[in-house]
């Protein structure tokens, strides 16, 4: 099956921005894709002017100056100013598009401090490979992201994981070791697998065996309305039902891989809730999936359209990547207002003598941007990383601002490595593999692409991701392209035993990408909710509250935007 690529729809005008090869992770723009030339050995080639996501504004809607400009302040209705033109921001605006074109009397406007939208979305098209630099699917089981695709028109373009495939590896001694069959993520369901695994001892099967009589917790945890007050970590929970090599072949290298964190500073409620809830529920967690699996084939068979899709897929994505959705977001934003290469450097409350007439009633917010340049909104939507909501609400807010700064973040890297047919047939079958950090690897992880989905590589080809940093590595994104590339290559070699050319190579920085639910997240949480609740018209959404995913993003980005317009109806 041949790749294909969003760049091949029709553009109306792409740019690409590149980093300087020089420059570090710090002073390096997230996303930024790393100049060649630095990269010595594989074959490289510009396709810069392919890439999907580099949009920026038409020239019909700039001014003269290259800026797009707003009405005076004296022609304005109501203003929605969204900020980050991530997919959190880009859904945000585009579900306040639709709403104004259904005749709700607001105008929206985003602004964004990079080049191009798309944020951690980012598809590029290399020699006929689709790589993605940021995320490359999102979860079916969360419907929100293939539920915009098909509001879109992309329906025909969703392509579900290729399941039949569905394998992961743990390297283990330097070895990759398949994942034993009927692992529920975390949760062992088949006893056979286990048994014959080399990935753990025979106390860790014996602890497994014993999980299956665990009663619902009590006790040592204090609990208020069914639920526990003491928030745990998840390296704990783990170890507490299946011990400690679960916890180093399984867990610490899934969330690792995931999220860039560290399982001793995740807090279960907040990461893993559902099993949490299981636990409360049945005690064992190996009893609480094989029951609701029990129940899932009930419901099954009372229902015959439910059997026609009986087997959905793990993961979902656009055959011609996610940069697509960015593209058509942007495409039904026509007629809104959107600054690129502006960045936001302070919000302030406008008193009520500095409102406009027309929306004299409302509280307003003035919006700073680098260079001098302010707009005014009767709401502002922060679809920022905290970190960034953090530093432009520290002079209007600093209870806030510190809240919203206790959300770590981690930094990560990725890099693509295309291949050609004698790599592919090399390879074992699969989606990839985890390294435990007890194997002393830099690789985190590494998937392979052409198998997880089909269509990402030319027919026969390969082509790998590896993820590398996190909290557990960090220093990584301080090396050069080179250094990098050379130690994947080297780790890649040992593992897989293969010293093949790759045909392409790119590396991916993601500096303060990836928030960091730690102990006291949900309490976090619901303390910037407080704070904000004293700012009228004020909103946030995005990755950093409530789950990571795509799908999380763009249901953060729906309430808030429903909040927004309902702020505006009511005035
Ligand atoms: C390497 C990587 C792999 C991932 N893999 C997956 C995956 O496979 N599946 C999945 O579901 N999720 C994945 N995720 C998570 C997912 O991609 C993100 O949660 C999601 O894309 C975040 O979108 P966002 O719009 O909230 O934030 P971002 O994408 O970070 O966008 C925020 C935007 O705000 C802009 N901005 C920042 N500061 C300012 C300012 N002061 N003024 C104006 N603009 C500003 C930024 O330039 C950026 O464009 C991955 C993330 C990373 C980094």
């Amino acid at each position: 099956m041949t790749a294909r690529c969003s760049s091949q729809l029709s553009l109306r005008s792409s740019r690409a921005r590149l980093g300087s090869p020089k420059s570090r992770f710090r002073n390096q723009e997230p996303g930024v894709r790393s100049q060649e030339p630095e990269v010595r050995g594989p074959k490289t080639e510009d396709r810069s002017l392919e890439t999907s996501s580099f949009l920026t504004i038409p020239d019909s809607r700039r001014s003269p100056s290259g800026r797009s400009e707003l009405p005076s302040s004296n022609e304005a209705k109501a203003r929605i100013a969204v900020l980050g033109g991530g997919i959190t921001g880009l859904a945000v605006a585009y579900t306040l598009a639709r709403a104004r074109e259904g005749g709700a009397p607001f105008e929206e406007l985003l602004i964004e401090a990079d080049g191009r939208l798309g944020g951690s979305i980012l598809t590029e098209c290399i020699e006929g490979f689709v790589v993605e630099a940021g995320p490359d699917s999102f979860l079916a089981e969360k419907p929100e992201a293939a539920a915009l695709c098909r509001e879109l028109g992309l329906a025909d373009s969703l392509i579900g994981s290729n399941d039949r495939e569905r394998r992961t590896y743990i390297l283990h001694r330097g070895r990759l070791v398949p994942l034993p069959d009927g692992m529920m993520l975390l949760v062992p369901t088949r006893l056979w697998p286990i048994v014959r695994t080399p990935l753990l001892p025979l106390t860790s099967k014996l602890a497994l065996a014993a999980e299956w009589f665990m009663s619902p917790a009590a006790g040592n945890f204090e609990r208020a309305g069914g639920r526990r007050t003491v928030d745990e970590s998840v390296a704990s929970f783990v170890r507490r039902h299946f011990g400690d090599a679960m916890l180093e072949k399984v867990a610490d290298p899934l969330l690792a891989a995931v999220f860039g964190g560290d399982t001793a500073r995740l807090s279960v409620r907040s990461v893993l809730p559902r099993f949490q809830e299981m636990e409360q529920r049945y005690g064992s967690l190996t009893r609480a999936v094989l029951e609701m699996r029990k129940q899932r084939r009930r419901q099954r068979a009372r229902s015959p359209r439910a059997v026609l899709d009986s087997s959905p897929p793990l993961f979902m994505t656009l055959k011609e990547g996610l940069g697509h959705l960015v593209v058509r977001l942007s495409e039904r934003l026509a007629n809104s207002r959107l600054h690129l290469d502006e960045r936001v450097v302070g919000l302030e409350p406008v008193s009520a003598r500095g409102r406009n007439s027309a929306t004299q009633a409302t509280p307003q917010y003035k919006i700073h941007c680098e260079g001098g340049r302010s707009y005014e909104a009767g709401a502002v939507i922060l679809a920022l990383p905290a970190h960034a909501c953090s530093r432009l609400l520290s002079s209007m807010d600093a209870g806030l601002s510190t809240t919203l700064a206790e959300i770590p973040y981690s930094s990560g890297l990725t890099v693509a490595l295309g291949y050609d047919a004698a790599v592919a047939r090399q390879l074992p079958p699969g989606f990839g593999f985890l390294a435990p950090r007890t194997e002393a690897r830099r690789l985190v992880a590494c998937t392979f692409m052409h198998q997880k989905f089909l269509q990402r590589a030319p027919e026969g080809h390969a082509l790998l991701r590896c993820f590398l940093g996190g909290t557990r590595d960090s220093e990584v994104l301080g090396l050069g392209d080179a250094e990098i590339v050379s130690l994947v290559r080297q780790e890649l070699a040992q593992i897989l035993e293969f010293s093949a050319e790759p045909e392409f190579v790119r590396v991916y920085r993601w500096p303060s990408s990836m928030p960091q639910y730690v102990l006291g997240h949900e309490a976090r949480v619901a303390a910037i909710e407080n704070q904000l609740a004293k700012h009228p018209g004020l909103f946030i959404a995005g990755n950093a509250y409530s789950g990571i995913g795509i799908s999380d993003c763009i249901r953060t980005a729906r309430t808030a935007a429903a909040r927004a317009q309902n702020l505006c109806a009511s005035r």
